[in-house]
Formats: C-alpha cells, sequence, structure tokens
C-alpha cells in the first residue's frame, strides 16, 4: 500500500482523526496557550456540552427547544450554591446540576412536547424565562442581579478543568455517536421526519423525544456547572437569551447532528469575540450574517463540509459480493385475530368520512377495497391503524380494543401499514428504511444484522437493486415497495396497504400481487386499497367497495366488479375505470 493512501484511510476513517486534531490542539495549547487562551479552550468545551444537548433536542427529536441556555444556567446555579453551602460535596456538584435540568425538563417536557413546533417553542421559552426571573428575583439565594462569587471548581482551573471539560465531552460525545451508529440512528432520523410511520412500527414517537429532551437538559445542565467552574462567578446573565440565542447558532453552523459539529460550533461561538475583537461591539453582526451564509451555503453545518471532505478521500470501495441474505426466522407479535369494524364513523367538520362503517377481516383473509377518491378508503386505514381516531363505533382485533388506542401500541398488536404518500427518510438508504422495523424486537439487532434481514425483504419484492439507494432517489412506485417491505419486516398479523399498486408498471403490478398472495399464503391477513381492480382480484378474493364513507358492496371480486352500485360509484368519478 502506498503511504499516501494509508493516510488517506487515516484521515477518513475512525476516530483516529478526531484524536489527531484534538491531540494537535493540545500540543497548541502546550506550546502557545497562556492561561487567557487556556480558560477560553476550557470555556468552548463547556459550550461543545451545551450544543451536544442541543443537537439531541433539536437535531434529533426536531424539537424548537429554547430552555436550553435557561438549564445552562440552572447548572450554573445549583453548582454555584452547592460550592457555597455544601463545600463537602463538591464531588456531587457536576451530577446534582446535571440532575435538577433534567428534572425541570422531565417536568416540563410531559406537557410541552406534545405542543405542535410553534407552541412548543413559545413553551420552552417561558420556561427559560422563569428560569431567569428566578435568578434575578429569589435574592437571598440566588443574589439578585449581583450573583453569587467565590465558586469552587472540582478540580484545579488550568490544565486540569481544561482536560476535565473536554475529557467529559469526548465522552459524552462517543457514547452518543456509538448509539447513532446502530439501529438508533435510522430511527431517530424516522421519528423525527415522519413521525406516524414510526408510530405504525410500534415505536413510542413521544416517549423518544421524551429521552432526547431530558438527556439534552442533562447536558446543559452539566455545561453551565462546568463553566460557573471555571469562571467561578454566576450571574442572571447565564440563564438569559443571549447563551440560547449562542447555543441556537452554535449549533446551526457547527451542524445539527453531528458530534464534530458541536466541538466545532462551540469553538467558534467562544472565540469569536476574539477573532472579531477589530470590529468591537460588532462582533454579533458578523456571527450572525456567518450563521446566515452557513444555512443557506452548508444547511447541515461545518461538520457535514468536514464529513464531504472526508468522504472524498476514501478510498474507492470495490464492491463485495453481498452473502445471499437469510430469511429471517422472527416470531410474529401476539396471537393473530378478527379484525372488526362496527358501525365506525369519522367527520371532518361537515364531510363524513366514514359513516356506519361495518365488516369482518377474518385471519389470514386477503381482502381488497375499492371506491372513487374522496370515498374514505385512505381515512379507513387511519383510523384502523390508530393515526386518527374514529368518533363513533367499535374497531377490534381479536380481543383486542383499537379505538382510541395510541398508533404505536396497535402497531405493537401486530398491525403495519404503508402510507398513500411513502413516508421514508429522503437521505436514507431504502436498506436502513426498512431496517427500522426491527427496532422493537427484543432482543435488538446490529445495525449490520437488521440490514441484512431488510435486503432479504427487499429482495423478496423484486427490489433488490435498491437496497443501497436513497429513498429520496426512488421513483414513487418503488418508494411504495420499500414501504411494503418495511412493514413487512415487522412480521404483522394484519398488513394494511394504502395504494401500494400504484405508480407501479404493470408488471410490476402483477408482481406484487403474486408476492401479497404469498404473504397471505404464509397468514398474514391482508386489508388492500387500491384503485386497479385487476390488481386486486390477483391478490385477494373478496372486495369492500366505498362510496362517501359507506360500503355500498362487499362480497366476493366478480361480484362486486359487476353490482351497480359499485359502477355507478366508479362512473360517477372516473369514466375510464368505470367503462374498463
Ligand atoms: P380516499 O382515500 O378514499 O381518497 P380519504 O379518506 O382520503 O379518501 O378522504 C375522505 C374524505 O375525508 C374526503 O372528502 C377528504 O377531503 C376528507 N378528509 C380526509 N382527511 C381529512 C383531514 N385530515 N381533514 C379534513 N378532511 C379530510
Ligand atoms: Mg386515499
Amino acid at each position: 500500500m502506498k503511504p499516501g493512501s494509508t493516510l488517506r484511510i487515516l484521515l477518513a476513517q475512525g476516530p483516529a482523526p478526531a484524536l489527531a486534531a484534538a491531540g494537535a490542539a493540545l500540543a497548541w495549547l502546550a506550546l502557545a496557550g497562556d492561561s487567557y487562551t487556556i480558560r477560553l479552550a476550557t470555556l468552548a468545551g463547556a459550550q461543545a456540552l451545551l450544543v451536544l444537548g442541543y443537537q439531541l433536542v433539536f437535531g434529533h427529536a426536531g424539537a424548537l427547544s429554547l430552555a436550553q441556555g435557561g438549564l445552562f444556567g440552572l447548572g450554573a446555579y445549583v453548582a454555584a450554591l452547592l460550592s457555597l453551602h455544601v463545600p463537602w460535596a463538591m464531588a456531587l456538584t457536576l451530577p446534582a446540576a446535571a440532575l435538577a435540568a433534567m428534572l425541570v425538563a422531565a417536568m416540563v417536557g410531559v406537557a410541552v412536547l406534545r405542543l405542535q413546533t410553534h407552541y412548543f417553542a413559545l413553551a420552552t421559552l417561558a420556561v427559560a424565562q422563569l428560569i431567569h426571573l428566578a435568578a434575578v428575583n429569589l435574592e437571598t439565594l440566588t443574589g439578585g442581579a449581583n450573583g453569587l462569587a467565590g465558586i469552587l471548581p472540582v478540580v484545579p482551573r488550568g490544565w486540569p478543568m481544561l482536560l476535565l471539560v473536554w475529557g467529559l465531552f469526548g465522552a459524552a460525545g462517543w457514547m452518543v455517536a456509538r448509539v447513532l451508529a446502530g439501529l438508533a440512528g435510522p430511527v431517530l432520523d424516522l421519528a423525527r421526519e415522519h413521525p406516524q410511520a414510526a408510530q405504525s412500527l410500534g415505536i413510542d414517537v413521544a416517549a423518544l423525544r421524551f429521552s432526547a429532551f431530558v438527556a439534552g437538559a442533562g447536558l446543559a445542565g452539566l455545561a453551565g456547572a462546568l463553566h460557573a467552574q471555571v469562571v467561578g462567578v454566576v450571574s442572571p446573565d447565564v440563564a438569559d437569551m443571549p447563551v440560547m440565542i449562542g447555543c441556537l447558532i452554535a449549533t446551526v453552523i457547527g451542524g445539527r447532528r453531528a458530534v464534530l459539529g458541536a466541538a466545532l460550533g462551540a469553538i467558534l461561538l467562544t472565540h469569536a469575540p476574539e477573532w472579531f475583537r477589530f470590529l468591537e461591539n460588532r462582533h454579533l453582526i458578523a456571527f450572525g450574517l456567518l450563521a446566515l451564509a452557513m444555512v443557506i451555503v452548508a444547511p447541515d453545518g461545518l461538520a457535514a463540509l468536514v464529513t464531504d471532505a472526508r468522504r472524498r478521500l476514501r478510498p474507492p470501495v470495490t464492491p463485495t459480493s453481498a452473502p445471499a441474505p437469510q430469511p429471517p426466522t422472527v416470531a410474529r407479535a401476539a396471537a393473530p385475530g378478527t379484525l372488526r369494524l362496527e358501525s365506525v364513523g369519522k367527520s371532518f367538520g361537515g364531510v363524513r368520512a366514514l359513516d356506519g362503517v361495518s365488516f369482518e377481516v377474518a385471519p389470514a383473509e386477503a381482502v381488497g377495497v375499492i371506491g372513487p377518491n374522496g370515498s374514505g378508503k385512505t381515512t379507513l386505514v387511519n383510523v384502523v391503524t390508530g393515526i386518527i381516531a374514529a368518533d363513533a363505533g367499535r374497531i377490534s382485533l381479536g380481543s383486542e380494543t383499537l379505538r382510541d388506542r395510541a398508533a404505536y401500541a396497535i402497531a405493537r398488536l401486530g398491525v403495519s401499514r404503508t402510507f398513500q404518500q411513502a413516508q421514508l427518510v429522503a437521505a436514507a438508504p431504502a436498506e436502513d428504511a426498512v431496517a427500522a422495523a426491527a427496532w422493537r424486537r427484543s432482543p435488538r439487532p446490529s445495525l449490520p444484522a437488521a440490514r441484512a434481514e431488510a435486503s432479504h425483504w427487499l429482495a423478496r419484492l423484486d427490489a433488490g437493486s435498491d437496497a443501497a439507494r436513497p429513498c429520496g432517489a426512488l421513483p414513487a412506485g418503488r418508494r411504495r415497495l420499500v414501504e411494503v417491505a418495511r412493514a413487512l419486516m415487522a412480521r404483522p398479523h394484519l398488513l394494511v396497504l394504502d395504494e401500494p399498486g400504484a405508480g407501479l408498471s404493470r408488471s410490476e403490478r402483477a408482481a406484487l400481487a403474486r408476492h401479497l398472495r404469498a404473504v397471505c399464503a404464509e397468514g398474514t391477513t391482508l386489508l388492500i386499497i387500491d384503485h386497479d381492480i385487476d390488481f386486486l382480484a390477483a391478490c385477494t378474493n373478496r372486495l369492500i367497495c366505498l362510496d362517501r364513507g359507506q360500503v355500498v358492496a362487499d362480497g366476493p371480486v366478480e361480484a362486486v366488479r359487476r353490482d351497480p352500485r359499485v359502477r355507478l360509484a366508479w362512473f360517477g368519478i372516473d369514466h375510464e375505470e368505470g367503462a374498463a
């Protein structure tokens, strides 16, 4: 191997570059660093922890929290108060500050995480303001506007503190990176970008968001405590809006999701006032402009630029022939049962989308649903799978009531679905999109194992060649196949498909119908919505026709096809289909 390519591999892979960069920075500090430089570098480390926490909330959970700065301030005050009043418990200050912030986040998180984005932002802003107001007004405790002085550090300031702060960042960053490199990576992306699809795989998206919010708060509290210990004083400024704004800007500039981005953004934020000193007090303007430029030029931040450069350095991989995918041997959820709808109704304002819908689907039966556009087919799928709540009637699967159950809880009973508009993370390769279905398994498989199984399911649907392609690059019909594979990998008892054949060629549809027949023959119950009666005739034995929210026909495929009410429903809306 040429020395050049060894260097390339070192630069392009593994933690080596991060360690090398850290080593170089330390060497530079050791040679050139006066106490001021070291202090600044230490404060940058505390900022990096704050931003790393914010990445969990904002970048990974996709929640625009404005409480992160307030929680940083809370951690700073907890560290200050413990150091001044309980000096013998110094060792506990850092964990105590993190815990206090997590506790506050847990208390407000339960209430505010349900809110829509902008209300969530406002609610978290209010939390931050409360912390700031408490710092200003609880004078006997916090010293009011004067703050508190004489805060002791857990280790001496200077080199020991620098190493502690960046060591904590390294440890936390390594843990986060490790988790994200596994199955949690694609699962978090799906939960953020398509929460309904994640729920339909049994993933409790609200619980994920809550965990991210609380973990992010813990890092904020820790960062605040470290900051207070480096500086030695706290004032209400540590809980004020500029902290939050700085954190947000550093996250945008560094990168919303890469650990490296947290370090880069924080270093830039803490050092910008130095570098832009010639601008005097206007350095914030320069920083704001820089943030604006980043949003436009590199929305994924500096970290993405570095990652892209590393990817370009990486020597091309010679494709090895993939091992023949093993047929999965995963047990299914609970026992199968009959799907039963009794007088189910759902209105949207004045529109009666479902109106007294009743039918049953026996285990391992395959039933097709037809009906003109707007007849309530998708609404039917949504109420059965818990994406929207029915407002009348009963829905059950075997002995389990489905109505008013959360979508993820219904999925855990063995119900899988696809969506009329495929809900796939555009940047994720198809195999990762499918692999997310393994998240609820116990034991949870590794990402490579889940990918191997995913490519098996894709191959089974003749979509094996799409496995490595990003979902966003696939044509609409192929994206639907990826969704079908994902639903199959969840090993459902009941599989509900919303127009799976749309966008596929005639021959692809025929092949899909064959595969679905085979799935049914293995004992899976199928409920398939489609416009193409020939497609449904090929994969089901029974058709239900909906018109204006009501079941107008239900019976063997050929009988329903000839039913005059069905012909009328089709004629009224769709001449081609009706004439066919
Ligand atoms: P289909 O899938 O058969 O085309 P849908 O179930 O999507 O029909 O829609 C049935 C009716 O309910 C339509 O009139 C549609 O406009 C209305 N509808 C569906 N979803 C919503 C919603 N979220 N808000 C308001 N109206 C809706
Ligand atoms: Mg529809």
